[in-house]
């Protein structure tokens, strides 16, 4: 018996949720979005993120398995799939204690700590010893990364769901139980799975109040700086960041960054530009030919991008709206790619046992 499957979103998150569906023949899948890979809006946060794999889930938590269960998957997509746009990256991650209240630093606090989580899960964890610290640094480690080129790997995903089966249309709900009457069989789905990031605080049917933005602004160079690093923080304010990453591919160098909660605008600030790209060559003065500033980055471009962030955590659960059967995957703030596949998993667990209790109530 085919399961009709609506797909509400193109983020990464339900791409990575569509493509785990679809590896099921018995599954027909729809995904539905205003916004598909290609577009570049400030309702739709995946293109812009860096995207690289820097754990933020305090350990024990449903956040820590989510990252911990995606590690694996990526690193078979980028060792079996060049044409995903992943590569491997060395990673240099600095933190100093003074840091800890600020946004930022509480944003970091796992993955700055000397002993984290993520050091048997990651290769080549290990931290720097002290005497190599630069001064006001406490502690710092070293790890190999992956850096994803968002531009290549979201059409990637897109290319894996089509090749098994899955039909891809645009579309803007109002309500999200609508959504189940767009499948393309004509057929009413049997479950919807949410995956509209922040727009889940305004999607009817929904409307989450938990959910709100942080803002995070960059430049894209075309210089290539070697090793992806980030900082617990900076001197310019409580809510800015200090993070470089090279994507795969030919994707150029994000330089961010900044965490800026509850501020929606999708403008990129210049001033705030200016700091994130003197702050990116203080710390990686080999970003630039030496004895050069600013005028030597190669900018690609500058963005804003909304972290889809959600008081109390992501929200991966089942609900029942207006009679329709939904499995929500959505409110993955800074870390939805290197979640993805964790959080996808336990979706795609929640959309069997919705099919389970349609295939008994038809027995
Ligand atoms: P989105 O990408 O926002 O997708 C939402 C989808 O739902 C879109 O297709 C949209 O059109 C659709 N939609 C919404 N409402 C409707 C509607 N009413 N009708 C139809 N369709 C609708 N994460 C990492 O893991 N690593 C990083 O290094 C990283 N860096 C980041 C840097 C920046 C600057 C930013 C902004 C984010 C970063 N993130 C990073 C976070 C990551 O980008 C997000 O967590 C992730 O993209 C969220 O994906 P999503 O699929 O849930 O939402």
């Amino acid at each position: 018996m085919a399961n009709n499957i609506v797909v509400l979103g193109a983020g990464v998150s339900g791409l990575t949720t569509a493509w785990l569906l679809s590896q099921d023949p018995a599954n027909k899948i729809t995904v539905l979005a205003k916004h598909m890979p290609g577009d570049y809006d400030i309702e739709y946060a995946s293109p812009w993120a860096g995207a690289n794999y820097m754990p933020v889930g305090k350990e024990g938590s449903a956040h820590h398995k989510w990252e911990r269960d995606t590690w694996p998957a990526l690193k078979e997509i980028t060792e079996k799939y060049p044409e995903a746009g992943i590569h491997f990256r060395g990673t240099l991650i600095y933190n100093r204690k003074k840091d800890q209240e600020t946004d930022t630093g509480k944003w970091f606090s796992e993955l700055t700590q000397p002993n984290p989580w993520y050091k048997d899960v990651v290769p080549d964890f290990k931290n720097v010893p002290s005497d190599q610290l630069a001064p006001g640094v406490d502690n710092a480690q070293e790890f190999t990364s992956v850096c994803i080129n968002t531009a290549v790997y979201l059409p990637w995903l897109v290319g894996q769901c089509i090749k098994n089966g899955a039909v891809f249309k645009r579309a803007v709900f109002k309500h999200i139980a609508d959504a189940a009457n767009a499948h393309h069989t004509g057929q009413k789905a049997d479950v919807v799975i949410n995956c509209t990031g922040l727009s889940s605080k305004t999607l009817g049917g929904v409307l989450d109040d938990k959910m709100y933005p942080a803002r995070g602004q960059i430049v894209v160079v075309r210089n290539d700086p070697g090793p992806m690093m980030s900082t617990s923080g900076t001197d310019d304010g409580e809510d800015e960041a200090l993070y470089i990453m090279t994507r795969a591919a030919g994707g150029g160098t994000i330089l961010g960054g900044s965490y800026q909660k509850h501020n929606w605008n999708g403008i990129p600030d210049m001033n705030l530009a200016n700091r994130i790209m003197k702050r990116c060559i203080d710390i990686c003065p080999s970003l630039v030919t030496k004895g050069q500033g600013i005028e030597g980055l190669d900018i690609i471009r500058h963005g804003v991008g909304l972290r889809p962030l959600r008081e109390g955590g992501t929200r991966i659960e089942k609900d029942k709206v207006d009679g329709v059967a939904i499995v929500h995957n959505y409110g993955h703030g800074g870390f939805g790619y290197q979640a993805s596949f964790g959080c996808a998993y336990t979706a795609v667990s929640l959309v069997k046992e919705v099919l389970q209790n349609k295939s008994r109530a038809k027995l």
